[in-house]
């Protein structure tokens, strides 16, 4: 068998942990200073909590945490033997089990463990169990759930949903001003709005480095790349971050540097990680010369409608727009785009076992897409972050005979 190629790690890497362990030293110094902690949804009105003067967490990027560390499995049946079923997000079982447990990586970060809210902010746009997730908490707490209650399956983003959502948004802000013991200001809000979009449009340019052949970044680097632009977009240490990371992949573009060397394949990734098998499948990809180049989750979080100047209708436009929220229509004329646009050969569905939101292989959509694009595909089973719900053995043959399949075709 071929040696494995050399996996290149950026240079940048270094700044984004910098970047990432200032934003959560923040959360233990936050209380001294008399900062209040707002917990938001990943695809949730950040903007908002920031223009506020909020230290904002994200339990889902917690959650993902636990995954990648490969916590969750033993955590997940805690959240269980408390009543909530092991068909419902991994990401919100796990992260119950971690408080259960008082276990949490953060607590290598100097954390005693996940920071207290004192006011939760959903946005149920992705799915309904974030809001159930944070109403435990709520009420363990004894502190204010409040959000967006946003129109899903939809196809047009029209001024029907919008002035709903506008609505929804704008009545969280009495709430935060009292938890924040503070006044909400609009122009503090634009200016937040604009540091979101700068974000956006270079996190967007990251992904967008890899439409180039070869790829200089793949699927499995963008799940780490991606931190900044969840938990910090509306801050300007993301937008630095992401000056340096586009330079390092403009850089790598110009001499060629491809991520997967040798790449011989180009694959789209439909579906959540499968956090705690990231590298064991980034080697297997490298293995095969094999790049993921784009997927729906990566791109989730690129927000191109944000904009300062209307910072309140804008929001509800890009939180309302996101692909999970959408009809299946939407969804395969998106995947088609991406296709093309990536130059891909085949699609990896992950039908994630407890998220039927971020799984969309289960309504034929895959063989429709086939038809329309002549592109083969290939389902794997599993789970973003209870990895009993994943076969390797199963996946690592599938993945392999879908290579060989592709290279045939
Ligand atoms: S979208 Fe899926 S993974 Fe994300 S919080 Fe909802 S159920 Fe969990």
């Amino acid at each position: 068998m071929a040696a494995t190629p050399e996996r290149k790690d950026f240079a940048a890497n270094k700044q984004m942990k910098a970047v990432m362990g200032k934003y959560f030293t923040e959360f233990s110094q936050g209380p001294a200073q008399g900062k209040k902690t707002a917990w938001c949804t990943s695809v949730g009105p950040a903007e908002l909590l920031y223009a506020m003067g909020f230290n904002v967490f994200f339990p889902e990027n917690h959650g993902a945490m636990l995954g990648a560390s490969k916590m969750a499995t033993d955590l997940i049946p805690l959240a269980n033997a408390h009543g909530f079923s092991p068909d419902i997000c991994s990401y919100l079982t796990s992260d119950i089990g971690s408080y259960l447990k008082n276990e949490t990586p953060l607590q290598k970060m100097g954390l005693a463990g996940v920071p207290k809210a004192d006011v939760l902010v959903f946005n149920t746009n992705q799915c309904r169990d974030v809001k159930d997730w944070f109403q435990w908490y709520a009420r363990r707490w004894n502190v204010p759930c409040i959000g967006i209650h946003t129109p899903r399956g939809t196809t047009e983003v029209d001024d029907t949903v919008l002035d709903y959502v506008v609505r929804e948004t704008e009545k969280l802000v009495e709430p935060l001003e009292q938890v924040a013991e503070t006044k909400f200001d609009i122009d503090r809000l634009r200016e937040v709005v604009d540091l979101s979009k700068q974000c956006t449009m270079l996190w967007k340019q990251v992904l967008k480095s890899a439409t180039n052949v070869p790829s200089p970044i793949t699927f499995f680097d963008g799940t780490i790349q991606m931190g900044p632009a969840v938990v910090l977009r509306g801050t300007q240490d993301a937008v630095d971050y992401y000056r340096v990371l586009v330079d390092e992949l403009n850089q790598r573009i110009a001499q060629g540097v491809a991520a997967v060397e040798g790449e011989r394949l180009r694959i789209y990734w439909e579906g959540m990680p499968i956090w705690g098998k990231l590298r064991d499948l980034s080697t297997q990809f490298l293995n095969l010369r094999t790049c993921v180049v784009a997927s729906t989750y990566c791109n989730s979080w690129v927000f191109e409608d944000l904009d300062a100047a209307d910072p309140f209708r804008s929001m509800a436009r890009a939180y309302s727009s996101i692909f999970i929220c959408r009809s299946d229509d939407f969804k395969e004329a998106y995947i088609a785009r991406m296709v093309q646009e990536y130059r891909v050969d085949g699609i990896l569905y992950h039908d994630a076992k407890t998220c039927p939101n971020n799984s969309n292989s289960r309504y034929e959509l895959p063989v429709r897409l086939r038809e329309r694009l002549g592109k083969p595909f290939l389902t794997i089973n599993g789970d973003l972050n209870d990895l009993r719900l994943y076969s390797e053995e199963q996946a690592r043959t599938n993945i392999e005979a879908f290579a060989e399949q592709l290279m045939q075709a």
